[in-house]
């Protein structure tokens, strides 16, 4: 199959005829040729956005009258999510039954900033009994979204939602090795009535079409998904025109396990956190510490229950752990096996591929006991089906190894002592936190992490936020004095 970019509601091939191959992770045959873009393509994309930006109907347009088109864009996809699926599971290697997951999350994230931008209200401030100063949203201009391999078409939702919603024009940017079911975006914008040009996709490799969408002068705001040295990267490049930025960057999130918490559904909770998504998650809970009364007994319940886990061809229903993306990213996180046996870590499942699987990128679910805050495998993002274990003592002693490492983007606390849940809820670095809960997302809520993890927050109005600049006008009701110089 071929893939194309999508400029000016037409799909085109790089200006340069230029393509790169992708893989199929479940086999690593190639299975895609896609268009490669580069500036000059990334150029004609940003032209095209700024002309519906300028001339356009799309920011002029009430939120209700956008609303409706993304209401439009929802039931598109609606009517295609057992495709997205089946195309996302293909081409990521995640598992039919998840895939089919995320497509019903891209159409529930278009509905649900419908609904944000509809019941939007804007703030008004009056200054004595003499003015009034309101405060309007516009849009910035041309949005540039730059997005992972990992759940890539509900994290591209996650974006284009807003930023359509706010009345910005887009030019998406998917992840190289995950581009096929951003090729659906086009039919699903057009058949839900998105005029032609605010919608724009140009494929591409990161350092070439990311790098050019990111410098691009008529590019004031960029959401970015990705690794924590890609965001650090993209950050000096928009230094120069001092963009806007929003960065959901990576993530190394503690588990939190006391002997006083209800261990079977904390057991539950950490296979989950850490094993769906092929722990290609950014909030996977990657880190389990457990008080040392019960070390022994949950680190042996861990192990049994992750060599259970069943790892198979991605579009089996029964499968809970599909394939890697790549075979460079299978590769580095077989690098972290090593180094978590070479540093002393204790291997009690996993670690290697599973034999019925001689081909693609599969790693049973590897768990590592007696895991250090000083061991690569403690302090470095993985992202994928590996977790480490740590004990601790004290609950000092477990919010320090909570806030060991560079991250700070979720984390998950097991305990019934409500008082305790509640000093480490405040204590611990971390942009969201659950408390005796697996992750489960409030879309309303604000979304993103500290440290390393992160800068800016999406989710709800903090999403329009992003997109939208407060533009405050102030407004005299009476005849002010004014102070006559010169007279
Ligand atoms: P990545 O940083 O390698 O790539 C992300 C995107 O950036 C891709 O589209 C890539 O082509 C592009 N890119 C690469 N170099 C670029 C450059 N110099 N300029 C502009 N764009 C460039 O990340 P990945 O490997 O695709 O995704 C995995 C990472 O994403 C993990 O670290 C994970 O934690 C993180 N992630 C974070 C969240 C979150 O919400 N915090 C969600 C999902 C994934």
């Amino acid at each position: 199959m071929n893939l194309e970019h999508y400029i000016d509601g037409a799909h085109v091939p790089s200006l340069s005829g230029e393509t790169f191959e992708s893989l199929e992770p479940a086999t690593n045959r190639p299975a895609l040729t896609v268009a490669s873009g580069d500036a000059e393509d990334v150029d004609a994309a940003v032209r095209a956005a700024s002309k519906a930006f300028t001339d356009g109907p799309w920011p002029r347009m009430t939120g209700e009258e956008r609303a409706a088109i993304l209401r439009g864009v929802a039931a598109a996809i609606e009517t295609r999510d057992e495709r997205i699926a089946e195309l996302e599971c293909a081409d990521t290697g995640l598992p039919i039954t998840q895939a089919r997951g995320q497509a019903h999350r891209a159409a529930h994230n278009f509905r649900f900033f419908a609904d944000v931008i509809s019941n939007l209200g804007e703030d008004v401030y009056r200054v004595g009994t003499s003015q009034l100063n309101y405060v309007i949203r516009k849009p910035m201009g041309v949005a540039g979204l730059i997005t992972p391999w990992n759940t890539p078409f509900m994290l591209a939702t996650w974006k284009l939602a807003p930023a359509l919603a706010a009345g910005c024009p887009v030019v998406l940017k998917p992840a190289e090795w995950s581009p096929l079911s951003a090729s659906l975006l086009p039919e699903i914008m057009e058949e839900g009535g998105l005029p032609a040009g605010v919608f724009n996709l140009v494929h591409g490799i990161g350092e070439r079409a990311g790098a050019a969408l990111v410098a691009h002068p008529d590019v004031p705001v960029i959401s970015f998904t990705g690794e924590t040295s890609t965001g650090q990267t993209i950050m000096r490049s928009a230094a120069g025109g001092l963009k806007s930025l929003s960065m959901e960057l990576g993530g190394k999130s503690p588990l939190l396990v006391f002997d006083d918490a209800d261990l079977d559904r904390a057991l539950d909770a950490a296979v989950f956190g850490v094993f769906s998504l092929n722990g290609e998650r950014c909030t996977a809970s990657s880190r389990i510490l457990v008080q040392d009364t019960v070390y022994a007994s949950f680190v042996e319940r861990l192990a049994a229950r992750a060599s259970r886990i069943r790892i198979g061809p991605p579009h089996d229903p029964a499968t809970e752990l599909g394939a890697l993306i790549h075979p460079s990213h299978h590769a580095r996180v077989m690098s972290y096996v090593s180094s978590g046996l070479e540093e002393g870590a204790r291997l009690v499942a996993g670690g290697t591929r599973p034999p019925h699987l001689p081909e693609g990128n599969f790693l049973s679910a590897t768990v590592f006991a007696d895991v250090t805050p000083s061991m690569r495998v403690f302090q470095e993002e993985i992202f994928g089906p590996v977790v480490c274990v740590t004990p601790f003592t004290t609950e000092k002693e477990a919010l320090e190894l909570a806030n060991a490492t560079r991250y700070g983007l979720a984390a998950y606390v097991w305990t019934n002592d409500l008082l305790r849940a509640h000093r480490l809820a405040r204590s611990i670095e971390a942009g969201m936190l659950w408390i005796n809960s697996q992750n489960i997302r409030d879309l309303r809520t604000p979304f993103g992490g500290v440290k390393s993890s992160g800068l800016g927050r999406e989710g709800g109005r903090h999403s329009i936020d992003v997109y939208t600049e407060p533009h405050v006008i102030h407004l005299a009701t009476t005849p002010l004095p004014i102070p006559r110089f010169g007279t």
